[in-house]
């Protein structure tokens, strides 16, 4: 009796934006498990006599429940917002199947990951080469996160920034901006993305000077440009080079 595991991305929020092999993924599964926000999102696709268990468990328990399930023999989708192999449960899945010797099927169903929806309602800040730094110092120590903004500054990169600032870490931000104003113009193009489609959407262009004095939280992507980066009609663009 062999089950499988699916971690299965659901991308930013809005049903149009689930790929059509998550649906199929979830669709196969005799257990979903996620958090309650994101089983919300999924129901319309979920047969209502499956057990769907909306987890309040923490995020590594969550995967031992799954990979116990799929011992069971179940098909078990591990749902997962945005993309889940970026910063999300796909990496946490795979390590506990490894470390437990299980030698259960999981494959990784991606979605659109935050950045990719925030660029998109900016206009096309990611046309050069980019990088996506977190600042959350739950997991990576911050001295590690301003070395790579230090990086990431002097390499002129567009630069996309998850988990900017939560209600515990205030500081952060304002300490990377402080790095970045050494190595970018005052003036370089920032976008803010809040719940990208998802209700209460927002999407705001400033300038890296500006960026600190703006309403910024857990639930905000922001996309700071490189030397290349323009506002054309309102939209916020890394020109590439082309003749046009
Ligand atoms: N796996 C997710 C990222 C999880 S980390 C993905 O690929 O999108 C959580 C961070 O992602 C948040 O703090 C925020 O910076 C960003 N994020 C996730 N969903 C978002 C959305 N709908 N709008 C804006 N930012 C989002």
């Amino acid at each position: 009796m062999h089950g499988k595991i699916f971690v299965v991305g659901t991308g930013p929020g809005d049903q149009e934006y689930i790929c059509q092999r998550a649906i199929k993924a979830i669709e196969s599964s005799d257990v979903i498990i996620g958090y309650k926000t994101y089983i919300e999102l999924i129901a319309p696709f979920v047969d209502k006599n499956k057990l769907v268990a909306s987890g309040m468990m923490k995020e590594v328990e969550r995967c031992q429940e799954v990979l116990k399930l799929a011992q069971e023999g179940k098909t078990v989708s591990l749902i997962s917002s945005g993309d889940p192999g970026i910063y999300g449960m796909a990496g946490i899945m795979l390590e506990i199947v490894h470390n437990r010797n299980s030698d259960i099927e999981v494959e990784i169903v991606p979605g659109i990951s935050a950045a990719s929806s925030a660029a998109s309602l900016l206009g096309a800040p990611l046309m050069n080469d980019f990088v996506i730094l977190s600042l959350s110092d739950l997991l990576s120590p911050w001295e590690m996160i301003e070395k790579r903004l230090h990086a990431a500054g002097a390499g002129d990169f567009v630069i996309g920034i998850y988990n900017p600032r939560s209600n515990t870490r205030v500081t952060q931000l304002t300490q990377a901006i402080d790095i970045l104003l050494k190595y970018k113009k005052p003036e370089t193009p920032v976008g803010i993305v809040k719940h990208a489609m998802r209700q209460h959407q927002e999407v705001t262009i400033t300038d890296l000077a500006n960026l600190d004095s703006h309403d910024i939280d857990m639930f905000t992507t922001l996309i700071i440009g490189n030397s290349q980066t323009e506002v054309l009609n309102n939209k916020m663009v890394t020109i590439r080079g082309y003749k046009v």
